[in-house]
C-alpha cells in the first residue's frame, strides 16, 4: 500500500513537450511513494552520448549502434525527490537539459534501434518495481500506447502551447539555463519537437485510446496532481468492485 493507502499500480503519463508531465509525475510518485521513471531523460542521455561521439544526426545506423551501447550502461534514480541519470560513472543529469541535446533529441529518438534499446530498459524498471511491491509512475510520449499498453491508469496531459512555452521559459530561467529564448521562440521550438515526435514512423507521440485527457492550461500543479490521484482512487475502487463481483 502507498503512503495514502492506494494500491501499488502502474501509471502512464504521456503528452506533448513541456505539458508539465515531469512535475506531475514526480508529484504523484512522491505523494504515493511510487517509483518515478522519466523516459525522456533516457532519450536525452542517448542523445548526449551521440553528440559526444560526434555521430552524424542523419546516420540512423550509427545512432542505433550508439544507443545499443549506451542503454545497458544507463542508471537512474527512481526517487522522485532526487532524479539523477548517469552513463557509467558520468552523471549527466544537468547536461541532458542543455539546448544542444534538446535540439537533437527528436532525431535520435526517431531511430527504431534507439527505441528498442530503451523500451526494454523501461519495461525492466516496471517489472523490478512490481517485484518489490512498489507502484510506478512512468512519463513519456509512448508509454500508454507502446511501452506499457496495459498500465492501470493512463493520462494524456496537455496544455495550451503558449502556456507551455511560458512555463518552460520560466523553468529554464530558474534552473539557470537562461538561453535568452523568449516565449514566442520557445513555442516555435516546442511545436517543432512535437511535430517531429508525433510524425515519426516508430511509436509516434499519441494519446492512447484508453487514456484520460487532462487539460492543464488553467490548473496549477497541485490541481493536476489531485486530478491524477483522483483517477487512481477511482481505478482502485473499480478494481475492488470488479473483484468482489467475481468472487
Ligand atoms: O520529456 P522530454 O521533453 O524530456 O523528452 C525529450 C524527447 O525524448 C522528446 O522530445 C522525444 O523526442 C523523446 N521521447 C520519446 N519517447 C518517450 C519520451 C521522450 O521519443 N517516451
Amino acid at each position: 500500500m502507498s503512503a495514502r493507502g492506494l494500491k501499488p499500480i502502474v501509471l502512464a503519463i504521456d503528452g506533448p513537450a513541456s505539458s508539465g508531465k515531469s512535475s506531475v509525475a514526480k508529484g504523484v510518485a512522491k505523494l504515493l511513494d511510487f517509483d518515478y521513471v522519466d523516459t525522456g531523460a533516457m532519450y536525452r542521455a542517448v542523445t548526449w552520448a551521440v553528440l559526444e561521439e560526434g555521430v552524424d544526426l542523419t546516420d540512423a545506423a550509427k545512432i542505433g549502434q550508439c544507443a545499443q551501447q549506451v542503454a545497458p550502461e544507463l542508471t537512474w534514480s527512481a526517487d522522485p525527490t532526487a532524479p539523477r541519470i548517469s552513463i557509467g560513472a558520468v552523471d549527466i543529469t544537468h547536461a541532458i537539459r542543455e539546448p544542444n541535446v534538446t535540439a537533437a533529441v527528436s532525431a535520435v529518438s526517431a531511430v527504431p534501434a534507439t527505441r528498442a534499446a530503451l523500451v526494454a530498459r523501461q519495461r525492466n524498471a516496471v517489472e523490478a518495481a512490481q517485484a518489490a511491491g512498489r507502484g510506478v509512475v512512468m512519463e513519456g510520449r509512448d508509454i500508454g500506447t507502446v511501452v506499457l499498453p496495459s498500465a492501470d491508469v493512463k493520462v494524456w496531459l496537455y496544455a495550451d502551447p503558449t502556456v507551455r512555452a511560458a512555463r518552460r521559459v520560466a523553468e529554464d530561467q530558474s534552473a539557470g539555463r537562461a538561453s535568452a529564448v523568449g516565449v514566442e521562440e520557445m513555442a516555435a521550438d516546442l511545436a517543432r519537437r512535437d511535430a517531429a515526435d508525433s510524425s515519426r514512423a516508430d511509436s509516434p507521440t499519441r494519446q492512447a485510446d484508453d487514456a484520460v485527457g487532462l487539460d492543464a492550461t488553467h490548473l496549477d500543479l497541485t490541481q493536476v496532481i489531485d486530478s491524477v490521484v483522483a483517477l487512481i482512487d477511482a481505478q482502485s475502487t473499480e478494481t475492488n468492485l470488479t473483484s468482489k463481483e467475481q468472487s
